[in-house]
Order: structure tokens, then C-alpha cells, then sequence
């Protein structure tokens, strides 16, 4: 049985920041991801507020190049869904896939956050039949075409505008009567003269014929239903912490998050949480990569305590 001095479950930012600092540090160091590394880097066109790179830098290749970083100083890259974990004996914890069972001294938990669905029956049904949570990954199948976005923060108006870029019409479908997003998002959209705004309005049913053929939108003001025809819907209402995996083996918030400090320290002796998985002020990478490296400081302190 190989016992790691530290597993690090989710390749994004947060977690190969960790890796990095960990394989750096001499300890033995893995990374197990479910997909592939970068987390939502990887949906970035441009990310121009990570400092060092004064044009900005397209988000999978800062993925790509923080999982080489790591591994140059000898941190492993393992591929697979952690769908539980048992931290109960005092010596090593077990992080377990459908596949495998791995083992180790620390766990560093970076698996970030998932997109927040819209909660409607047919909605999964749907998913890559019309149904999308990522514009920059699927956007481009809609050229010439109508899509919608649903939301009205800073991931729907991004998409809003990337998609307004790649496709023929956008309605951007959002409860309220004014945008939740930053400002620098607004005047690029506004300006744009492709996107039709539905404001006061929810989405109550999506219209299918076996795909996608548009909504039913409910006003909130006076209640009054239209239908809006279109081919893809683009859901953009947020994230939602990647911890169902947890089974309560850890301290979460009324939202889903891991309750930790800067210190990145859980209820857990051992365990540490980093990046967007964690309770925190600002979601951003470069908190992401502080915390991995924070995590790692008091990894080792642990490890000598051991
Ligand atoms: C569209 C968009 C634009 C953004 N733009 C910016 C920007 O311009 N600037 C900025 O600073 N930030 C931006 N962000 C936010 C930034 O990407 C995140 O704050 C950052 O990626 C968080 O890093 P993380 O490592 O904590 O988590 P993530 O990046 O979410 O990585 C988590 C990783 O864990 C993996 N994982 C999850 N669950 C499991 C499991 N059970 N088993 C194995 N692996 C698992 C996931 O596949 C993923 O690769 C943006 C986010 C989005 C969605």
C-alpha cells in the first residue's frame, strides 16, 4: 500500500499551486483530478488580472502550464472522480474513486466549484441536446443560430458577450431589472446589438421537440408567461461547491463550502481545503494559488508533528 505524504484531489489552480509547493517541499505529491488540469481556467478565454502577464493569458494554457510546474519538481498527475473519502484512522487517510482506493498522510481538498442548475424537470435530460453550462466550451455549435444565457452576474454577462461574438442572436434572460455583474462587463453588452434583454423573468419550463426548441419565461412583476424560441440555453447562475463527495466527514457551510480560515486548516487534523472549495471572501485564481501554497505550510507543520 502507498501511503503519499500529501494527496491533492482537483487539478485547478488551487491545487497544483499546492503540488508545486508540496513536490518542492520533498514530500510525495499527487494530484487526482477528474478531468483535466486547469479547473475553470479551462472556460477562461482571457484571465488578465493573474499578475506577471501584462496582455492577460488564456486560461487553459495557465492550467497546462501550472500542472508542468509541478510536475518538473516530481509531483504525479492521477486521473479519477473521488466519490468518497474516509478520514477516521489518525495515520492515513483514504480518497477513494470508483476505480481505486489511494492513501495518505494529508489530503489538500481544491475541487472548486460546479455550475448551479436551473432545477427543471427536463433539464438533464436535455444536457448536450440545447442544454449547456459552459458558453466557451459550446458556444461555437451555435453559429448562425439563437441562443439564450440565463443570469445576471459576471459568468452570464461573459457568456453573453462571448456568445454575442460566435452566434447570430443572444437573449440574456435574468430575474431582475438590472445586471448583478461588475461594471466593466455592462458597456461592451449594452453595446452589442445582438442581445435582447429579458429582465424580471424566470425560467418556468424549457421547450423540447427531443432538443432544445426554447423556454417558457415567467414575469415576476405581473406574473404574464411568454414563450421565447431559440436552439441553446446557456445556464449561468452560478457555482455550487464541488463537496457532495464529502458525506459529512467535514465541517461545510449552509452553502456547500468547507469551513476554513486562511490557514486553510479543516475540522479535520490533516485535511486542508484551498481554492473556491473553501469559505472565503474573494473567488479568484490568485487567491486559489495562495491558499494552495498556505496549505502546504501547514501540511508540513502536521507531517513534523506526526
Ligand atoms: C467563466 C469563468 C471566468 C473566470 N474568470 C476569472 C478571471 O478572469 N480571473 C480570475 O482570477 N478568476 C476567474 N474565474 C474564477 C477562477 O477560475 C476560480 O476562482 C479558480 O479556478 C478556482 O480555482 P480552484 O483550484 O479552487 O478550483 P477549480 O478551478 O474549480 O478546480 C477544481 C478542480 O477539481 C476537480 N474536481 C472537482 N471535484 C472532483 C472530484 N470529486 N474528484 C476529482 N477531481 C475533482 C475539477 O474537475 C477541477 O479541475 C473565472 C471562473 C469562470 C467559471
Amino acid at each position: 500500500m502507498h501511503i503519499y505524504d500529501t494527496l491533492i484531489i482537483g487539478g485547478g489552480p488551487a491545487g497544483y499551486t499546492a503540488a508545486l509547493y508540496a513536490a518542492r517541499a520533498g514530500l510525495d505529491t499527487a494530484v487526482l483530478e477528474r478531468m483535466s488540469a486547469g479547473g475553470q481556467m479551462g472556460l477562461t478565454d482571457i484571465i488578465d488580472n493573474y499578475p506577471g502577464f501584462p496582455e492577460g493569458v488564456d486560461g487553459f494554457t495557465l492550467g497546462m502550464n501550472m500542472q508542468a510546474q509541478a510536475e518538473r519538481f516530481g509531483a504525479k498527475s492521477l486521473y479519477g472522480d473521488v466519490t468518497e473519502v474516509d478520514f477516521t484512522d489518525p495515520i492515513f487517510k483514504e480518497v477513494i474513486t470508483a476505480y481505486e482506493t489511494h492513501y495518505a498522510r494529508t489530503v489538500i481538498i481544491a475541487t472548486g466549484a460546479n455550475p448551479r442548475e436551473l432545477g427543471l424537470p427536463n433539464e438533464q435530460a436535455l444536457v448536450g441536446k440545447g442544454v449547456h453550462y459552459c458558453a466557451h466550451c459550446d458556444g461555437r455549435f451555435y453559429k448562425g443560430k439563437t441562443v439564450a444565457v440565463v443570469g445576471g452576474g459576471n459568468s452570464a454577462v461573459s457568456d453573453a458577450l462571448y456568445l454575442s461574438r460566435v452566434t447570430e442572436k443572444v437573449y440574456l434572460i435574468h430575474r431582475r431589472d438590472t445586471l448583478r455583474a461588475t461594471k466593466i462587463y455592462h458597456e461592451p453588452l449594452m453595446k452589442a446589438e445582438n442581445v435582447e434583454f429579458i429582465w424580471n423573468s424566470a425560467v418556468t419550463e424549457i421547450l423540447s421537440d427531443g432538443r432544445v426548441t426554447g423556454v417558457k419565461v415567467q414575469n415576476l412583476k405581473d406574473g404574464t408567461e411568454r414563450e421565447i424560441t431559440f436552439s441553446g440555453l446557456f445556464v449561468s447562475i452560478g457555482r455550487k461547491p464541488a463537496t457532495d463527495f464529502l458525506h459529512g466527514t467535514l465541517e461545510l457551510d449552509s452553502y456547500g463550502y468547507i469551513v476554513a480560515d486562511e490557514t486553510t486548516r479543516t475540522s479535520v487534523p490533516g485535511v486542508f481545503a484551498v481554492g473556491d472549495v473553501r469559505t472565503k471572501a474573494l473567488r479568484q485564481v490568485v487567491t486559489a494559488v495562495a491558499d494552495g501554497a498556505t496549505a502546504i505550510h501547514y501540511a508540513e507543520e502536521y507531517l513534523n508533528e506526526l
